[in-house]
């Protein structure tokens, strides 16, 4: 104690004169083992603040690089990723225990994702913690680490201090039994037995204590006062010892030390907590002996203690294990339970009980085998014989129990195998996790995906437009697909043949209804009422019940069939026809069954109903082609008929009035003596109009070419057509004296060189002839580019103009504003320059003011050079 005080006197003294210097840093070992380097090394830069380890990391990225690397490594401790690339953390440690003697120093377990199951079986295995890869932190990884390495070295130096705790015993032990042979002995001397006992009692490595009768304490040797920290000085009598060391129980403590003078053989007093000098409190396992009397006859009792407090710190700790390991046992958020081999429930927590139904007591009274559902037992079996044989370590299933209720549970079952010390098999744990809730989810996942498919193979076939034959025929085999029916066929209705005919028929006796087999609508009335009457989609029907329906369906007579559920096959309240199913017992179709084929109901009608507008639209189709067919034998023979009229006009016409002219000019010339002058004139008329009506038949028949003559389109020099419709018209331009300007060089065209000389010459002999006497003819001819590629040809003139509502239609044919008389003409000029317009693709039109003049336009396509 003295001691203690001084040292720590000395201690401030020396940091006063001293700059503070920290002790030095502990070196441990870890071994590291994780796949992923980024991890280690976080793992490293956190254990690297620690101000009390200086730590050498060895790395392993791969459990059997670990298993390997082990004992050359010998680390102090192992940080253990739970997910290997070759092995789990599980399997690691038991192949690491199997290897390396059980433990050989603490496991730290750390998995990316927090499970329960795991970390019980890891506990369970002995690993010293277990940490979440996401919620480590550089202060918890420290701490746990930290924890795990003072316990080691707790336990090391407990081991030590029990090691030489035996030596000295196995030393007083050896002094005792001499001295005691001393004592028979008459050669040794009684100084000499006293010196040894003293050293003896002085050197034990057990506290030892010898007191008198009165309370003397006579001597206290070494390792009572270096484990009590109080000297001789300090517990001069056994009341000061008590009062120092067991504060408020001295009394009872001093009157029991008082008892023990009365000893005459050894006394085991027990366990006794007393308080060191240095505040701490120590348990000491006391016994005492006689050890005869003083000279002045007090008798002399020797007490000596066992330090067991570190002994009762790891029994306590193991017991906190075992609790905490109960609790996470008892409040496991799954079923958690040991199993004997023979498949008795040993133990079972309060989860478990609530999943399966039974109270504790009942469940620990069966066996697995009996609540397990029978076809799942085999495979549970054969599972338990391969880890009892050895040869796989644990196991996980999908399994049903039955519970206490009789209904049946999906759970997710996790065992493996605790063997005893001499590898006989002990107990199974066994993780048990309810998954009723993922089987229904899952089951009702199925059944959707099962429906949608049903209906998408309905629905392809109606987008392929496959008769309601074929469509009818998938839809059918889909809801035999579905339930368990006997027979099913679709009937549809024909309200205005008032017929009901079977389009299919599956099942039994299929072959007796022939497809296309027809019965009179009317046989059908009451049940089409009263599917119009029900709230729901079908109806149930019996046929013993309703003979009139027997009428209906002939071919059923026989089949020993009778309920029948009959679904409406209803679009747009229009009721088209109805499936028909077959069944036992119409109770045994489920409603999701019953959802379900009212659903392909719903697709057969739509079927029925596009077949029906598909048909309805090919007749239409159909039709529409007879009437092309018609019209175009009828244009054709009028084309035929427009073929010969030109050709009579051309031909039939044309010789007659060839031969009026000739004897009109006969006449003129060769008797023109014998003719008066109204004769003369007559004549003359015959003439004019004979050459009039030549113009006429010439202009219609160009007219009717334009129509009729496939046209070749090429790049035209509008120029040299120019050029040449002025050449041709030079006599008539000389006649009125006009005066005519081209832009040239003109833009070039796409269109065709013989049409386009005709449109120029009939719009440049206009601009000629509708003039005024008055003005002195001018005509401007050019071209503008337009965008788009476009050219418009201008011929422009200075005459008499057209009024704004005649602009329209002198361009049809026979449209003229003059007589014949002022201006001749046929009438047919700017049809014909419509129609090769037209023909060639382009546009025209004009711009005129009366008494101004007009300019008539062509568009055409450019073509550049
Ligand atoms: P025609 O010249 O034989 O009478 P057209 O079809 O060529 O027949 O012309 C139809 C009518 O358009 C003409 O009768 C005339 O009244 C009017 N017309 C045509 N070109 C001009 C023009 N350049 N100026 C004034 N009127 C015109």
């Amino acid at each position: 104690m003295r001691s203690t005080i001084f040292s720590m006197t000395s201690d401030r003294l020396n940091k006063m004169r001293n700059p503070p210097h920290f002790p030095p840093k502990k070196q441990r070992t870890i071994l590291l083992v994780d796949d992923s380097e980024v991890d280690r090394a976080v793992y490293r830069r956190y254990l690297n603040k620690s101000a009390d380890y200086d730590y050498h990391f060895i790395e392993a990225e791969t459990g059997k690089t670990a298993l390997e690397i082990y004992p050359n490594a010998l680390p102090d401790l192992v940080l253990l990723d739970y997910f290997l690339p070759d092995i789990d953390g599980l399997e690691w440690i038991r192949r690491w225990q199997q290897k390396y003697n059980k433990n050989p120093c603490p496991v730290i377990i750390l998995t990316g994702q927090g499970n329960e199951n795991i970390a019980v079986k890891f506990i369970q295995l002995g690993a010293a913690d277990y940490l979440v890869k996401d919620q480590i932190t550089a202060e918890r990884l420290n701490f746990s680490v930290q924890k795990e390495l003072i316990r080691q070295e707790e336990k090391q130096k407990f081991t030590q201090i029990i090691q030489s705790q035996n030596e000295q015993l196995l030393e007083v032990n050896r002094l005792l039994n001499e001295q005691m042979n001393c004592g028979e002995n008459s050669e040794c001397s009684l100084s000499n037995n006293k010196k040894k006992l003293h050293c003896a009692v002085f050197n034990a490595p057990i506290p030892v204590l010898v007191h008198a009768e009165d309370g003397e304490i006579m001597h206290v040797n070494q390792t009572w006062t270096e484990l009590s920290g109080y000297t001789i000085e300090d517990i001069p009598t056994t009341a000061e010892w008590t009062e120092k060391a067991y504060g408020r129980k001295q009394k009872t403590v001093k009157s029991f030390i008082d008892r023990l003078y009365e000893l005459n053989q050894r006394v085991e007093e027990g366990e006794f907590k007393i308080r060191t000098a240095g505040g701490q409190f120590r348990i000491w396992n006391f016994s005492s002996a006689p050890l005869g009397r003083l000279l002045d006859g007090r008798r002399l009792v020797i007490s000596c203690a066992k330090d067991v407090t570190e002994i009762k710190q790891a029994k306590i700790a193991a017991q906190q294990s075992e609790i905490q390991f109960r609790q996470t046992f008892e409040q496991a958020a799954v079923g958690m339970a040991h199993v004997a081999p023979n498949g008795q429930w040993l133990r079972v927590n309060q989860k478990l009980c609530a999943i399966l139904g039974y109270n504790e007591k009942e469940l620990l009274e069966k066996t697995f085998q009996e609540i397990t559902y029978p076809d799942d037992l085999e495979p549970d079996l054969a599972y338990v014989r391969q880890v009892l044989s050895g040869e796989i370590e644990s196991y996980s299933m999908e399994k049903r129990y039955i519970r206490k209720d009789n209904a049946c549970i999906w759970m997710n079952l996790t065992v493996s195998l605790f063997r005893n010390q001499t590898e006989e098999p002990e107990y199974f744990i066994c993780v048990i996790e309810n998954i009723q809730k993922r089987k229904n989810l899952e089951l009702s996942q199925a059944q959707a995906l099962k429906r949608l498919s049903n209906l998408h193979q309905i629905d392809k076939a109606i987008i392929e437009a496959q008769t309601p034959q074929a469509i009818a025929t998938i839809a059918i085999n889909n809801i035999q697909d579905l339930s368990t029916c006997q027979r099913v066929s679709v009937v549809t209705f024909d309200s205005q043949r008032q017929t009901a005919t079977t389009l299919v028929t599956q099942g039994i006796a299929e072959q007796t209804a022939q497809q296309g087999l027809e019965t009179n609508l009317n046989l059908w009335q009451t049940l089409i009422e009263r599917l119009q009457a029900s709230e729901q989609s079908y109806v149930v029907s019996y046929l013993s019940q309703s003979p009139q329906l027997l009428s209906a369906m002939p071919e059923v007579a026989v089949s020993g069939l009778d309920c029948f559920i009959c679904f409406g096959l209803k679009l747009q309240n229009k009721l088209l026809g109805i499936l028909k199913l077959w069944v036992e017992d119409a109770q045994e179709i489920s409603a999701e069954q019953l959802t379900m084929i009212e659903e392909i109901s719903i697709q057969i009608a739509i079927a029925l109903q596009q077949a029906n507008l598909t048909q309805a639209s090919r007749n239409y189709a159909l039709e529409l082609e007879n009437k092309v067919r018609e019209r175009t034998t009828q244009l054709e023979e009028i084309n035929q008929e427009l073929k010969a009229f030109t050709y009579s006009i051309s031909h039939d016409l044309k010789a007659p009035l060839r031969a009026i002219q000739g004897f009109a000019i006969a006449l003129q010339e060769d008797y023109a003596d014998k003719l008066d002058e109204l004769g003369q004139e007559y004549t003359s008329r015959l003439a004019t109009s004979a050459e009039q009506m030549e113009r006429l038949i010439q202009d219609l028949l160009a007219y009717s070419r334009l129509s009729r003559t496939e046209i070749y389109k090429k790049p035209v020099n509008l120029t040299s057509v120019v050029n040449k419709a002025l050449e041709d018209l030079e006599i008539q331009i000389t006649e009125v004296k006009a005066e005519i300007t081209v832009d040239r060089p003109l833009l070039n065209v796409l269109g065709n060189r013989t049409i386009l000389q005709q449109i120029v010459e009939n719009l440049l002999s206009n601009a000629l002839k509708f003039t005024s006497s008055k003005v002195k003819p001018q005509i401007h001819i050019r071209t503008e580019e337009y965008p788009e590629n476009v050219v418009r040809l201008w011929i422009e003139d200075n005459g008499i103009g057209i009024e704004a509502q005649h602009q329209e239609r002198i361009f049809e044919v026979f449209e003229r504003l003059h007589g014949n008389e002022t201006y001749p003409g046929t009438g047919i000029g700017l049809a014909i320059v419509k129609k090769g317009v037209e023909r060639l693709g382009g546009r025209l039109g004009v711009e005129s003011d009366v008494n101004l003049g007009s300019g008539f336009w062509v568009e055409l396509p450019q073509i550049k050079e």
